[in-house]
Order: C-alpha cells, then sequence, then structure tokens
C-alpha cells in the first residue's frame, strides 16, 4: 500500500494485485486512492495498453513465482519496495540486516543517534514502510532502514552507505530453499556497496565474515569475545574501541550477551555517522529496549515473566535461554519452518524445569509441537499445554519464587495467532490476570 501510495505521487498508473482476496478495508484503501487489485495471474499482468513499465514486489512475494520468472524473461524489471523507493528517498542510509536483533538494533542506531544530535528516521522491516518515508526524507538526514533477507533479494541499484549484518543462523528455509540461498540474499546488502561505504559485521559469524571479501566498503569488525582487526570488541565487562574501552557492560539495561552485540554493531554505526564515544555510551544506557524481545512483564510472588513473543526461531530461543541464570519454564511452539530444534536440547537439560509446548496439533501439516518433542524429550520434562493461557496457568500453578517463566517460542505464531504482537499482548494479558 505505501509503495502503490508513493508511486501514485509520483505520477505513475498503477494497478495491484494479490493472490488472497482483500478484506473491505483493504478494498476500501485502494479504492480511496482509485487503484484495481486483480487476481494475481499471469493473464492480469498486461494491461489494455501491454505490458507494465516496471513489477513492485511487496517483501511478502517470492521473487521466483513463476508469472514474475516469465515477466523478467519478457524483459520487465521486476523490483521490491527497497528498490522502488530508493530511487527517490534522499539522504544517506545506515541499512541494518541479520537472522536476529535486526529490530533491536535499527531502534538503536536510531536512538544513538538522536541523543547525539544527529538527524534521522527509522524506517523499513520495522514497520514503516521504506516508500513511505521517502516525503520525510532530507539530504541532511540518514535514513535507519531495517532490511530482512526478503527485502534484500530483489535489490539492484539501493546501496547503504553504512551496512551492517548482525548473524547469519538458518531461518525461513521455507522460502529460501537453502542456507546458502538465504545467505547470499543478505549478502546483496554488501555486494552494492561502494568505496568509501562502510560495513559492520560480525567477527564471530563465518557467514557474516565472507561478506568482507563481497565489498567494496570499508570493513569494521564487533566481537563478544575476541580482540578484532578493527572495530568494537568485548574485554572483560568493558566495550573496547581502538585501544581502550568505551562502554561498561553494566551499563547496558539490555539482557542477554546478543544485546551487547546489538549494541556493539549500533555503536560502530553511530560513530561511523559522526556520533562520539562520550555520547553514544550515555545513550546507549538510556535505550528501554524493543517491546516483544525479552521484556520482563511482571513479578508474581517472586516468579519473573518475560515475554519474548519475537523469538520466531531457534537461534533466538537459545540466546534467551542464554540470558536466564534463573531456574526456566519455557513456552515453545506454534508454527513450524522446517527448523532444527535439536540445538535446545543441550541447554535446557540443564537450565529448564520444563518446557510447556503450545501450538496447533497434527493433522495441521506445519504443527512445531510434535517435532520439538522429538527433538528434546530425552533432555527435558515435556507438557502439552496446547494453548498459551493452558501453559500460563500451568507454570503459575507449578513455579516457584526465583524461577523464570519465558515465552521464546523458537517458532511462527499464524497457527494459533495473527502475528508475533498478537502473541505476545494474548501472554501479557494473560500474565496481567494472575493472582
Ligand atoms: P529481528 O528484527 O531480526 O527479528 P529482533 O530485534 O526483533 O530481531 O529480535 C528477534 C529475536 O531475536 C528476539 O527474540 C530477540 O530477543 C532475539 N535477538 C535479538 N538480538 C539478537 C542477536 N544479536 N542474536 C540473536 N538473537 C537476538
Amino acid at each position: 500500500m505505501a509503495a502503490v501510495e508513493l508511486l501514485l505521487k509520483r505520477g505513475a498508473r498503477v494497478r495491484a494485485m494479490d493472490e488472497r482476496p482483500l478484506s473491505p478495508e483493504e478494498q476500501a484503501k485502494f479504492d480511496a486512492v482509485g487503484v484495481r487489485v486483480l487476481p494475481q495471474l499471469p493473464e492480469n499482468i498486461d494491461t489494455q495498453r501491454g505490458a507494465p513499465d516496471i513489477i513492485v514486489l511487496s517483501p511478502a512475494v517470492p521473487y521466483d513465482l513463476p508469472m514474475l520468472v516469465a515477466a523478467r524473461a519478457r524483459g520487465i524489471p521486476v523490483i521490491g519496495e527497497i528498490e522502488i523507493a530508493s530511487y527517490f528517498l534522499k539522504g544517506p542510509v545506515i541499512g541494518i540486516t541479520g537472522s536476529n536483533g535486526k529490530t533491536t538494533t535499527t531502534a538503536l542506531t536510531g536512538h544513538l543517534l538522536k541523543q547525539c544530535g544527529i538527524a534521522c528516521q527509522v524506517g523499513g522491516n520495522i514497520g514503516k514502510p521504506m516508500t513511505s518515508i521517502v516525503d520525510s526524507s532530507d539530504e541532511c538526514q540518514w535514513n535507519v532502514i531495517e532490511l530482512s533477507s526478503f527485502q534484500l533479494e530483489s535489490i539492484d541499484r539501493f546501496r547503504a552507505q553504512i551496512a551492517a549484518c548482525l548473524n547469519v543462523t538458518p531461518d525461513h528455509l521455507d522460502r529460501h530453499y537453502t542456507f546458502e540461498g538465504y545467505a547470499s540474499a543478505k549478502s546483496r546488502l554488501f555486494e552494492t556497496q561502494r568505496t568509501g561505504d562502510f560495513a559492520v559485521l560480525n567477527y564471530r559469524d563465518p557467514t557474516c565474515r565472507a561478506y568482507a571479501s563481497r565489498t567494496k566498503a570499508e570493513v569494521y569488525w564487533f566481537s563478544s569475545s575476541e580482540k578484532v582487526p578493527r572495530g568494537v570488541w568485548m574485554n572483560g565487562h568493558e566495550l573496547w574501541f581502538d585501544g581502550g574501552p568505551f562502554l561498561n557492560r553494566s551499563r547496558i539495561k539490555l539482557r542477554g550477551m546478543h544485546n551487547v552485540e546489538n549494541v556493539m554493531a549500533a555503536a560502530l554505526m553511530a560513530w561511523l555517522a559522526g556520533a562520539t564515544w562520550e555520547g553514544i555510551a550515555s545513550a546507549a544506557e538510556s535505550f528501554p529496549g524493543v517491546e516483544h524481545r525479552l521484556e520482563f512483564v511482571r513479578d508474581v510472588e517472586g516468579i519473573a515473566y518475560y515475554n519474548d513473543s519475537k523469538a520466531t526461531n531457534v537461534d533466538a530461543t537459545l540466546k534467551a535461554i542464554d540470558a536466564f541464570p534463573e531456574p526456566l519454564w519455557i513456552i515453545l511452539g506454534g508454527k513450524d519452518k522446517g527448523s532444527d530444534y535439536t540445538p535446545l536440547a543441550a541447554p535446557l537439560q540443564h537450565r529448564a524445569r520444563a518446557v510447556l509446548l503450545i501450538g496447533a496439533e497434527p493433522p495441521y501439516a506445519h504443527a512445531a509441537a510434535p517435532l520439538i518433542t522429538a527433538a528434546l524429550q530425552d533432555a527435558v520434562p515435556l507438557v502439552n499445554c496446547g494453548t498459551l493461557a493452558s501453559a500460563v496457568k500451568y507454570a503459575r500453578e507449578h513455579a516457584a519464587a526465583g524461577d523464570v517463566v519465558l515465552l521464546a517460542p523458537a517458532c511462527a505464531s499464524f497457527d494459533q495467532f495473527e502475528n508475533f504482537e498478537q502473541r505476545g499482548n494474548t501472554f501479557k494479558q494473560l500474565v496481567a490476570g494472575l493472582f
């Protein structure tokens, strides 16, 4: 919708297509701007006037749909929403990708820049489409853009003066088929950079390391464990840059070493955009975190409840487990994305009192619960709860003071919820109602 509005404003003649029939509210939005929405069929690509000049994809649409492959073969450019926005966007771009931590790091980078008096606006995958922030863009203002692999697979000329990749772990294999396909979608961000640009990469991540050889940008590294050739690293409890400390870990409010990594990446990007290390350190201290990401909900008689509904893959859940030394009651399950759950077995064996399973059950084709059961049954007690309400109730009845109840499901939410936000809000409501 944001892309349609931008194109109309710039004088394009626009038609839209969707595989799914629109809701009355959606239809009304298109009616209001006078755009026809057709069923997504190959015969609807051409108009009475002939072939379209350009096809713009919403990030949810696979780049390799047969009708799009056919269109490209006919010479019709097929581009993404990010690419079309970049033709009109003013000002330099900070582009942030990674399997996990994008939203947190994007919000944090925007926060650091603003606190340091550097003008910026934040958008992209974080919830404000890039096409919707074109009008408010300005030559003297940074655009801090969160980018998913879906958004990056179709870029061509879009370029970030500062680009970061936080990590690359298996995710979305239902759409990218192989890890290599997924990793190379993300690598597009670095391939379109030019000499004089900057790349910020995770030194510990082998895929990020490989990106260094695919970019013309100057590379800065971050690492939570070892000294890096150039960049930010963790020395004991201090974050170091260029031979000296600039921030003590205790000043960072967010839980977990993964969030320290997010701070390191954001700090480097803010510094490359002109912020000072003193400014960055005090701004990092005042960052409150983002809703649904290891969000503290409530303490009920010494039992702490945390909402990490955004943990929609195994790596994010591993990071969440790692952030809690306390005994855990962890809620797992939902819609499976082709994940391997066995890496959860060892840490849960040590940390978890039990796993509370939620999610749709077979015959639902993507039920994660049976797969999680197969992967974890020898390691940790499993309780089949089915719904979030039963899981919260079970935890309330069995947890003891000092325990943590953690929603970090390692799965998508679409089997039982609209999205991860609704899953997180449901959890928070259930917890608010406990006594
Ligand atoms: P994204 O936008 O990439 O999905 P979010 O900031 O929304 O990232 O966080 C998604 C999930 O990943 C949350 O569960 C969060 O706690 C976890 N997470 C955040 N940063 C990292 C990181 N650097 N490495 C691994 N997991 C992370």
